[in-house]
């Protein structure tokens, strides 16, 4: 989040809990069948329990993606939703450090979550940590030690251009320097690579004999769009066919003026790119015109 915050949205141009599962259900009609609550943090939003118990009426697979502030309020709603999977993201070990890059000072509220969650077995956590050098690269091995006797999975993501978040390429900790911290630290022989589940974004990993796991997201270094299924609807009801695309599609607006949305949807993701929203080379992937195209993160959800 920017130091000066983003612009706020009227409550008319977000949707209702009634139009989620509107849209929700037309997304079921059409073959979704998991379908992942996001943010900036879902949590905050005062329906959101609202939102997902309707979301559970569908035949999907639920699921949420949280700063992991709030979620020990609501851990009564994900197991009556059949949400078990959270992923929680923390950039950061280092209390100072999460503080500054969260600007909030919730360290160890977050912590306590995360151990809270991870003692129950209804639930499968996975941490989100986007890498930045000179900030937190030196956590590697901190990081995976929490798999050593918590059955998380630890995903580090390399950090991705978007407008507003100061993308620099010298910032970038690539999916081989990963796995060269973790062998440096655990030794060449200890780290293993283990199955990857279908259409999964991350390549995954294990310590010998660790209870958890961890994996690397390489959008940047190794892009995987040549299996990626997923779409995004934002809060205000547009449909964004890629992270990167550049073009949205006004679902919202087509649902309040009581037309249908199908063909819609069905143009919007026949003309998914064939990678990272149409900018194929690194070149364009790193050129500030296109990236500033795009929403910034905080706006789009994770
Ligand atoms: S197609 Fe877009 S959303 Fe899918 S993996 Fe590539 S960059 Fe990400």
């Amino acid at each position: 989040m920017p130091a000066a915050g983003i612009p706020l949205s009227p409550k008319n141009h977000i949707m209702t809990y009634e139009e989620v599962f509107l849209v929700a259900q037309k997304f079921v009609a059409l073959g979704v069948t998991k379908i992942r609550i996001t943010g900036g943090e879902p949590l905050v939003r005062k329906d959101v329990a609202l939102i997902l118990e309707k979301l559970a009426t569908l035949p999907v697979e639920l699921s949420i993606t949280t700063n992991g502030v709030l979620i020990d309020k609501y851990i009564e709603t994900f197991k009556a939703c059949g949400i078990q999977k959270i992923n929680v993201s923390i950039d950061s070990l280092d209390e100072q450090k999460f503080n500054t890059i969260t600007r909030r000072n919730d360290f160890k509220k977050v912590m306590e979550n995360i151990r809270l969650f991870v003692k129950d077995d209804f639930f499968k956590i996975k941490l989100n940590c986007v890498l930045m050098k000179g900030f937190n690269e030196d956590e590697i091995p901190a990081f995976i030690q929490l798999t050593k006797d918590l059955n998380i999975n630890v995903r580090f993501i390399e950090f991705m251009p978007f407008d507003g978040n100061k993308w620099n390429l010298d910032q970038l900790v690539s999916h081989q320097q990963v796995l060269d911290k973790a062998t440096q630290f655990f030794g060449n022989s200890l780290v293993g690579k283990i199955e990857d589940a279908p259409n999964d974004t991350s390549k995954n990993y294990r310590i010998n004999n660790y209870q958890g796991s961890f994996a690397i997201i390489s959008t940047v270094t190794n892009p995987f769009c040549d299996s990626c299924n997923r779409i995004r609807l934002t809060a205000n009801g547009k449909l964004k066919n890629c992270l990167f695309s550049n073009g949205e599609t006004d679902l919202l607006t087509a649902l309040r003026n009581g037309e249908s949305i199908e063909t819609a949807i069905r143009v919007a993701i026949n003309s998914k790119r064939k990678m990272r929203g149409g900018m194929d080379t690194q070149q364009q992937f790193t050129s500030d015109e296109l990236r500033n195209q795009n929403r910034s993160m905080t706006a789009i959800g994770g």
